[in-house]
């Protein structure tokens, strides 16, 4: 599996080799490319994954049709696009928790969750957290998950892109969509940390 590794340099190489090409056949312009760059660092991210999780919470229906359909319900609420195709959404209960990974790579849902973060690219979470994802999460990300609770671990693909629902956060009863997405961070979306706890 030699080649599998590559250095940054090695990457922006061969990104900048290709964003040359695609110009040159006129297939992109670089003003495309520029605006490609500021959706995926500017306006696709967590605050879009946070107001459908919001709107889970606050509507039963929306949430079963979540549950059902990922991709479809982001739609609803004009979400979704590149990276986003095939989205499904695990839920925490009582008894479960769900964590997300890509153990082949880094995939990822964009639209809901932006790029993800360098930790999740790293060979150590892949591994780890499928063999130990109770130790990973306390150890790397000082998450206690209850003994009583089973975490499931989801491995995403580029045909599968797994995001997860929180739960919600107690003392939350009658609170606004957009007063709850404040509590739900990245991190909760990934399964490594739960949703921020209300305070009064
Ligand atoms: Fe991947």
């Amino acid at each position: 599996m030699s080649g599998l590794v590559r250095s940054q340099e090695e990457i922006a190489a061969r990104v900048k080799a290709l964003e040359s090409m695609l110009i040159e056949k006129g297939i992109m312009t670089t003003q495309a490319i520029d605006r490609l760059v500021e959706i995926y660092e500017n306006e696709v991210g967590p605050q879009l994954g946070a107001k459908v999780v919001a709107k889970a919470w606050s509507d039963p229906e929306f949430k079963a049709r979540l549950l059902a359909d990922a991709t479809g319900a982001c739609a609803e609420l004009g979400i979704g696009g590149l990276q986003g195709e095939d989205m499904v959404v695990v839920e925490d209960t009582a008894e479960v928790h769900n964590v997300i990974v890509c153990t082949l790579c880094s995939c990822y849902p964009w639209p809901v969750l932006g790029l993800p973060p360098n930790w999740y690219k790293e060979p150590q979470y892949r591994a780890a957290i499928v063999r130990e994802p109770r130790k990973v999460l306390a150890e790397s990300f000082g998450y206690t998950v209850s003994d009583y609770v089973e975490i499931r671990v989801w491995d995403s693909s580029s045909e599968m892109r797994y995001w997860v629902l929180p739960a919600r956060p107690a003392g939350t009863d009658g609170w606004t969509e957009d007063q709850l997405a404040e509590l739900v961070s990245r991190d909760s979306m990934i399964g490594v940390g739960p949703a921020i706890e209300a305070t009064a």
